[in-house]
This record gives C-alpha cells, structure tokens and sequence, in this order.
C-alpha cells in the first residue's frame, strides 16, 4: 500500500447479491453525520438471473443514483460491473488510492477473533467452515475469490459476524449436550451480527461520555434479523443467536428460541423433513409466520387498524425481546445501557416504548416525546431519573469493517 492509500472497498456478498461501499478513512473520523468519508455505496441484485440490478449512488461527487439492468451472469461480472462504475467516478479499483478491501464474512468459527488478512490458507479455514454456515460463507467465499482474481497484489482483508462473540465464557457458549457429540461437530453458540454488536456497544459508551471499558450495555440489534448481546466493559459475554442465527428473538421470518422437540415432532407427526423444517423456521415463522408480514412498519398500520393478528405477533415478539433483557440484566449485574439498533431498533418507536415498559424497577424506562424524535445520531430516549440509559444508536457494520480493515493494513 502506498503511503497516502486511503481508501477502503467494503464488500459484503450474499448468495446473489453484492453489496458495497467506498470509504475514505482519512476523512470518516473528521466529520459528524453518517455520510462521512463515504465515496460511493451500491447494491447488485438479483445476479445470475435475467433482471439483474445494479444501483450505484457516488456521494464523494453529490452525483446522482445511477441504475443499471440487464442480466449479470455471476459474481466476477457483478464485481467487474461494479469497478467499472466506480471507475466512472475516478475512483477505479486499479486506484493506488485504494488501501484494501475488506469483506463481510459471516462465520469465523473460533479460529477467527480478529480481522483478518486473506491468505490461501486463511480462505481455507473459511472453506473448512461451510458446513455451519451453509447459507453464507459460499457467497462470502465467491466474493474474496473473484476480488482477490481483479487485484490479487492488494490486501484483502476478511471481517468476521462471529468474532465480537469469541469472548464469551465457555458455560455461556455451550449447550448442555454431550461433549464429544458437541465437538465432534463443532456445535457451540457462535452468535452474528457481531461487527453491529462491537460498533453500537463502542459508540453506546461514547454516547455516555464513557470508556467502553466502564460500562455494561445490552445492545438489541433488531432489523430482519434480530440478535441481542450483553457486554460488559466492551466484551461480549453472551449473545442470543446460536450455532446458526436462528436462535434467540423472534425475527422477521425466523422463530428465534423453540423447544427443539418441536423439529422431531413436526418429522414424526407432520411428515416434514429436514429441509422442509428448515425453510419452516428460518423462512416462513417469527413475524411473518405469525401474522404474514415481517414489515414493523406494516404490521403497526394493521395494529392500528384493530387488526387482532398483528397485534398478537407484536406481543410475542415484545414478549421475547423483554425475557432477554431481563436475562442479559442478571447476567450482567450492572447495566448502564440498554441499546436498540438496526431497521427496527432505530425506527419503530412503539418497539423501543413496549420492550421497555414496566421495567421501571430495573432502573429502566422511555420517555415518549425523546422516543418519537427521529434521527441519525445515537441518542437517548430514557428520561434524566432512570437509572439505566435507554439509547438509539444507529448501526454502520459498513464503517466498522473497513476501520478494523484499515487498522490492520496501515499498522
Ligand atoms: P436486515 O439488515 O436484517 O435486512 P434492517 O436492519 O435493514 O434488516 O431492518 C429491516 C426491517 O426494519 C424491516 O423489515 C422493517 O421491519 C424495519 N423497519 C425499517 N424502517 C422502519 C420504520 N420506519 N418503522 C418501523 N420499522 C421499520
């Protein structure tokens, strides 16, 4: 890298989509807003079939969006299609502005607690971890491989979902089954959502005008999918998504936390297999399977309507999300935050008021003109008396990959 390289490409590929962005880290840390030192964001969907999509926005120029369609074959043309945009801008990926690129990995296992450059053995161990995360490290895989192939002389740099989540206490991560059974298969609690997890804890204690050393927050990351996660003095000690994510709170179509014994029922009685159970949990249960919309948005239109189904599936999700507040309460001791996050958490003002209420007694509480206000900034929405801090703090697991990319290639 050359000595004035600033520059980071942040790409996060999902089976058949391309997410990405352009950051300049000289300039993130300068400016208030979340626009800060972003040069460009965009998204390719839909690749590999016919309608693909690519929508590129260059906020560096103040340019306006640019949409493209026409079919896009596979993650090499997605990428070529996408350095060819950014280089429409003057910001091409043969740069020597360009510093790294860092990619969104999803399950690091427990080799992988830090960010990490990309090596062949270290896409291996990557490899060696399909088989517990069989949805998204192949997307994550396709997408280091086809970058590393456009520009195989500049780092690469792998950020992991699980890593925040290595510091959990063995009797937190395991599950109460048989030993050799559990490690034979490498079946522990790994927990995602991770770089969310380690940005708004971090920027939570900033709010307070605190070290994240100091204090204990709860943060509630609660977009589609939904996670929580207790952190003491910056360290996460537990997290309430799983082996894989579909454990924990109710999500937008994913069951969150059942009794296992509901799968073996569901093959015994119903005659579903493996694959139709999956598809049952992770696609077609939590809000949607509750109600038949995983929109908060929409569901909130049909409680206000009278509608008693959507008032149902909102109640079990609050439900859920108050058991897990009141566990990372005890497990914590102390908690002098509770954070809410992501398309729900940041938005859905009647979720952040239900999930708290009557939680006065731990020191907990909204206060409802500070909850209605909207906004970018991490802000607190509890009243001066409580206790414990009530926060919104908007997630940016974009800006965080590429500061812990840029952290390691400019060391
Ligand atoms: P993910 O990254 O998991 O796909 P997001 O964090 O983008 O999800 O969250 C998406 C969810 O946020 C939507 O499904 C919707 O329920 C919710 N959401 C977004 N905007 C609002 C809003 N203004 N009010 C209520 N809920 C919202």
């Amino acid at each position: 890298m050359t000595a004035t390289a600033s520059r980071v490409l942040v790409l996060n590929s999902g089976s058949s989509s391309v997410k990405y962005q352009l950051l300049d880290m000289h300039n993130t840390e300068s400016k208030s807003g979340s626009a800060a030192g972003r040069l460009a964001v965009g998204l390719v969907e839909r690749i590999g079939e016919e309608t693909s999509r690519l929508a590129h926005t260059p906020l560096g120029t103040g340019g306006a969006k640019r949409e493209t369609e026409g079919p896009i074959a596979d993650h090499t043309a997605a990428l070529k299609a996408v350095a060819a945009e950014l280089a429409a801008d003057g910001l091409g990926l043969d740069s020597p502005e360009l510093a790294a690129i860092g990619h969104r990995v999803v399950h690091g296992g427990l080799k992988f607690s830090a960010p990490t450059v990309i090596d062949d053995e270290v896409l291996a161990e990557i490899e060696r971890l399909v088989p517990v995360a069989p949805l998204h490290n192949p997307a994550n895989i396709t997408g280091i491989r086809t970058a590393r192939a456009l520009r195989p002389d500049l780092p690469q740099v792998a950020v992991f979902d699980t890593a925040f989540h290595t510091t959990m206490p063995e009797y937190a991560a395991r599950y109460a089954i048989d030993v050799e059974t559990a490690d034979a298969h490498r079946i522990r609690r790994y927990g995602f959502h991770g770089t969310s997890h380690a940005y708004v804890s971090r920027k939570t204690a900033e709010l307070l005008g605190k070290a994240p050393e100091d204090v204990n927050v709860i943060v509630l990351h609660l977009g589609n999918g939904a996670s929580a996660s207790a952190v003491a003095g910056g360290r996460c000690v537990d997290t309430s998504m799983g082996l894989t994510p579909l454990e924990g709170l109710v999500m937008g179509t994913r069951s969150g936390d059942i009794d296992p014994a509901v799968t073996f029922h569901l093959k015994r009685v119903a005659g579903m297999d493996e694959d139709e159970v999956d598809v049952l949990l992770n696609k077609k249960s939590g809000l949607i399977g509750l109600c038949g919309d995983n929109d908060m948005r929409e569901i909130g239109r049909r409680i206000d309507e009278g509608d008693a189904q959507a008032k149902l599936a909102f109640d079990i999700y609050i439900h859920r999300l108050k058991k897990y507040i009141g566990a990372y309460s005890a497990v914590l001791g102390r908690v002098d935050a509770v954070a809410f996050t992501a398309g729900v958490g940041e938005n859905a003002a009647p979720v952040r008021a239900a999930a708290i209420a009557g939680l006065e007694e731990m020191g907990m509480a909204v206060d409802a003109s500070l909850n209605a206000v909207r906004g970018d900034e991490p802000r607190l929405i509890s009243p001066e008396y409580a206790r414990v801090a009530v926060a919104v703090v908007p997630t940016d697991e974009e800006l965080e990959i590429a500061q812990q990319t840029y952290a390691l290639v400019s060391a």
